[in-house]
């Protein structure tokens, strides 16, 4: 009987938990979100949902590793915010759970955890050093070099939706900051890109149709304006990633969220564009691909993270 692993993904919308086995996902749970709730309505729901499956496992339970949509201090193992449910500011939620449960718990930002997850088990394996982007209603990241998630000094790096790809832009960044990757090429920057194109063209019953950017995507085969949106956004994220493979040389590139789903096509427009701004192209590398545990890399990447508690 090998032991198991209480795997626990926090997001804005739901949350999940699973129990993971080595390469096995044995048991898991999804609930919706109540956001009038807040952080502790979310904890309590947490708890039973966790101390069920602990009855229910039929092996022991090691530890529990929680990725968590929104900042974290990982140094310290404090949630800082979520930017969509109210009472999560600066919770100790390993500690509280560590109570609940009576394992040990670690917890990291989900994008980190996703990286760690792609990294071990799924688009990353094999690879030294990776960059995951997650390109979804948002764009996150994580950075791992030499087989290690970078975490940097406060434990915040990997923001690859932050980095400046217009330095005059007027186009303001959820962050506040102006001309970000986030504010051109997550979902909800292409579909008001798509807008915009849209009102220019004065095609404004058009423009009022699109709402996601896979209204976008799906468009962008008979609509000549769509297509230009979606080529840009694959220009936009290939300058990104073909900037950070001549900053840290890469293995590989793992494109994760809801966008990274529109097609092998659009990956390939993503890494053509990136090969035309790296120094050194070549055929080892580095290899730009989509995602493969989707949204369970989250799922995956913090059981991984509970090794790190060994290191304690
Ligand atoms: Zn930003």
């Amino acid at each position: 009987m090998k032991d198991l692993l209480l795997a626990i993904d926090i997001g804005g919308t739901q949350f999940r938990l699973a129990l993971i086995s080595d390469r096995e996902m044995v048991a898991r749970v999804r609930r919706a979100t109540e956001r009038e709730g807040g952080a502790s309505w979310m904890i309590r729901q947490i708890i039973d949902e966790g101390r069920r499956l602990l009855t229910e496992a039929s092996a022991p339970v090691k530890a529990c590793g929680i990725g968590f949509g929104g900042p974290v201090d990982f140094h310290n193992q404090r949630i800082v915010r979520s930017h969509h449910v109210s009472g999560w500011e600066d919770v100790a939620l390993p500690d509280v759970l560590r109570e609940a449960f009576g394992i040990p718990c670690i917890v990291d930002n989900d994008a980190n955890a996703a990286a760690l997850g792609e990294f071990h088990y799924g688009a990353g394996q094999g690879a030294t050093h990776m960059v995951y982007y997650t390109v979804s209603t948002g764009i996150g990241g994580g950075i791992v070099l030499d087989g290690r998630l970078y975490r940097g000094k406060r434990g915040r790096a990997g923001e690859v939706g932050h980095t400046p790809i217009f330095a005059d832009s007027d186009v303001i960044c959820s962050c506040g900051n102006k001309g970000c990757l986030e504010a051109y090429c997550s979902g909800l920057s292409i579909a008001r890109r798509a807008r915009e194109a849209l009102k220019e063209a004065n095609r404004l019953s058009a423009a009022e149709n699109v709402t996601t950017a896979r209204d976008v995507f799906s468009a962008a085969g008979s609509d000549p304006l769509m297509k230009r949106i979606v080529d840009d956004t694959a220009k936009y994220l290939g300058a990104s990633i073909g900037g950070l493979h001549n900053l840290l040389d890469l293995d590989v590139v793992v494109i994760g969220g809801g966008v990274s789903q529109a097609g092998e096509w659009f990956i390939e427009a993503v890494e053509r564009s990136a090969r035309s701004f790296m120094l050194d192209p070549d055929e080892h590398g580095p290899q730009i691909v989509a995602s493969s545990l989707g949204d369970d890399s989250v799922l995956w990447g913090a059981a991984r993270l509970t090794q790190e508690l060994r290191r304690e």
